[in-house]
């Protein structure tokens, strides 16, 4: 189907015949999946079917957890310059495939191709060459003699097969935030996309083995989370589990990972806190809010939801932001000019009205609030919203709603501000805006989050760690940080007096 006002569909990436042989990627090659059911991925700007395939079952996922435990005792004894090199190898596979890779995203998800082209794939690449730096750099203890009588060293070794889990907002950065880690380590995996999103994951999978990594190192399976999720988690042959995606689904998998007491990493939902004081640049921080809320159609764990603004400056920041959101560009991902894609389904277009709606029952409706009409009425869209005025026991404050609505609330004191960007259950990401260098301090120790950046809102970097405090989970993506996820620790140590009877034996043989 063609709508006019969106690009022809030669432009788009040709999923069914690219991905023909199936969405399981096991052991170095494509695969259809054996579950007996099938998928469709859509096209959210569209609304039409683009790739249809056959979703993982259990069988599917024994075959990549076998594949992978065949792989790690091979991965896990090269050293880590071998490793490094790897990855390196796979960094410049990733860099020659960037278009298809924005491409893909930008057809699964609806995302601009230049947030795909300019963000998504750049940062994929970095990650990429940036474990390939650290996985030469793994680093424990230093070694000593703590007892006098001993030498302790520690050694960081890889876990085994990791099961990974990611959601469908940033398909492609989440298969490399979990993956790259995961290997870089020593380590095998076996990743689960979300099934709305399975593209990128097998592209970069591909890549992976195009750039020499050995077949059973990285797999993909690619079914409903009910089904091929939770034989991932429960598997007994996975000594891990990796799981990015929302709060309610994260504490079912803690649950099952439970039963085999498997090691888990949980990077859940946020409700990200953006606060303005009445000394910031009044300019900068209604940029900073607009572009922070409304990156990836809003549907980012770490966007700025929750605004709130000193009394002196609230209705200049209402005014300026809804004047922002209103120049924004709605449009077709694959059309120059387009700053704001559609949302990733029609589902969840329906789910953020839905918190719209309600809200005009007890706050303002500043902007936004509606789906727009004529040539975009097909696809998933949603007009970037502002809300005004909300209690802070409020849905809208409280909940994810995960698309392109900012709600903004006023505050006096300073106390009251940082008091108010503390009331959620979560804790992933928060701003502060402000000139005073005191006072901006005071907000980054006090404000409970995994991150807080001041007088902007969203950049992240691959040297440094992501992941939340609170119901947002625990545990770090990116970084050196996530190798202590990804590694267990052993302590080593060895007798250096050779003798018999070790002063220590005391204890047990007669007095002293
Ligand atoms: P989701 O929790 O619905 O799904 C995430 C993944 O879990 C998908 O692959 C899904 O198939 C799978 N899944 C669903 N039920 C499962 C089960 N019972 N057992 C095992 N796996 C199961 O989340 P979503 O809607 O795909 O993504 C949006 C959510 O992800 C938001 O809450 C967002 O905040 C969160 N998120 C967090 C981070 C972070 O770093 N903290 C990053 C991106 C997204």
């Amino acid at each position: 189907m063609h709508h006019p006002g969106t690009a022809t569909p030669e432009r788009r990436f040709p999923a069914q015949e690219r991905f023909a042989d199936g969405a399981q990627y096991v052991a170095g090659r494509l695969t259809k999946g054996t579950s007996g059911r099938t998928h469709s991925v859509v096209d959210p700007a569209t609304g039409t079917e683009v790739y249809r395939y056959e979703l993982a079952g259990p069988e599917d996922v024994d075959a990549a957890v076998a594949a992978a435990r065949a792989a790690f005792p091979a991965w896990s004894a090269l050293t880590p310059g071998e490793r490094s090199d790897a990855l390196h190898r796979f960094a410049a596979v990733l860099a020659d495939h960037a278009e298809e890779f924005a491409r893909a995203e930008s057809l699964q998800c609806g995302k601009p191709l230049k947030l795909t082209r300019q963000f998504d794939v750049p940062g994929t690449i970095d990650n990429t060459a940036f474990f390939a730096g650290a996985a030469r750099h793994l680093q424990g203890q230093s070694a000593g003699e703590y007892s006098g009588d001993h030498t302790s060293y520690v050694r960081r070794e890889p876990i085994g097969v990791v099961g990974s889990i990611a959601p469908w907002n940033y398909p492609l950065q989440m298969a490399a935030w979990k993956i790259l880690p995961t290997i870089a380590a020593g380590n095998t995996v076996v990743l689960k996309p979300a099934e709305l999103t399975p593209l990128t994951s097998l592209l970069f999978a591909e890549a992976a083995t195009a750039a020499g990594i050995p077949d059973g190192v990285v797999n993909i399976v690619t079914g409903t989370g009910k089904e091929a999720g939770e034989h991932l988690v429960g598997h007994p042959d996975v000594a891990m589990t990796s799981f990015t995606g929302s709060t309610a689904v994260g504490r079912r998998v803690a649950e099952i990972a439970t039963a085999t007491v498997k090691r888990i990493h949980l990077e859940l939902g946020g409700k990200a806190p953006f606060v303005v004081f009445d000394d910031a640049d009044l300019e900068a921080a209604a940029n900073g809010a607009v572009a922070g809320a409304l990156i990836n159609t809003g549907q980012d764990c770490t966007a700025a939801t929750r605004a709130y603004v000193q009394r002196p400056l609230y209705e200049a920041f209402v005014e300026q932001t809804a004047a922002l959101m209103e120049s924004v560009r709605l449009g077709d991902p694959f059309a120059p000019g387009t700053d704001l894609g559609p949302l990733i389904s029609h589902a969840q277009r329906d789910r953020v009205a839905g918190f719209v709606d309600r809200a005009r029952g007890y706050a303002r409706v500043v902007t936004g609030g509606a789906a727009p009409l004529g040539d975009l009425a097909h696809g998933a869209y949603y007009r970037p919203t502002l809300i005004a005025d909300a209690p802070q026991d409020s849905e809208v404050v409280q909940s994810e709603i995960f698309g392109p609505v900012l709600v903004v609330l006023p505050f006096d004191g300073d106390d009251e501000g940082i008091g108010l960007a503390n009331d959620t259950p979560y804790g992933l990401a928060a701003s502060a805006w402000s000139r005073d260098v005191y006072r901006a301090n005071r907000a980054t120790r006090e404000i409970k989050a995994g991150c807080v950046w001041v007088n902007d809102h969203i950049p992240i970097i691959s040297e440094m760690p992501h992941g939340g405090y609170g119901q947002s989970g625990f545990g770090k993506d990116m970084s050196v940080y996530s190798f202590e996820e990804y590694t267990q620790v052993k302590h080593v140590m060895f007798d250096n007096t050779a003798v018999a009877r070790k002063d220590w034996h005391r204890t047990i043989f007669g007095d002293r």
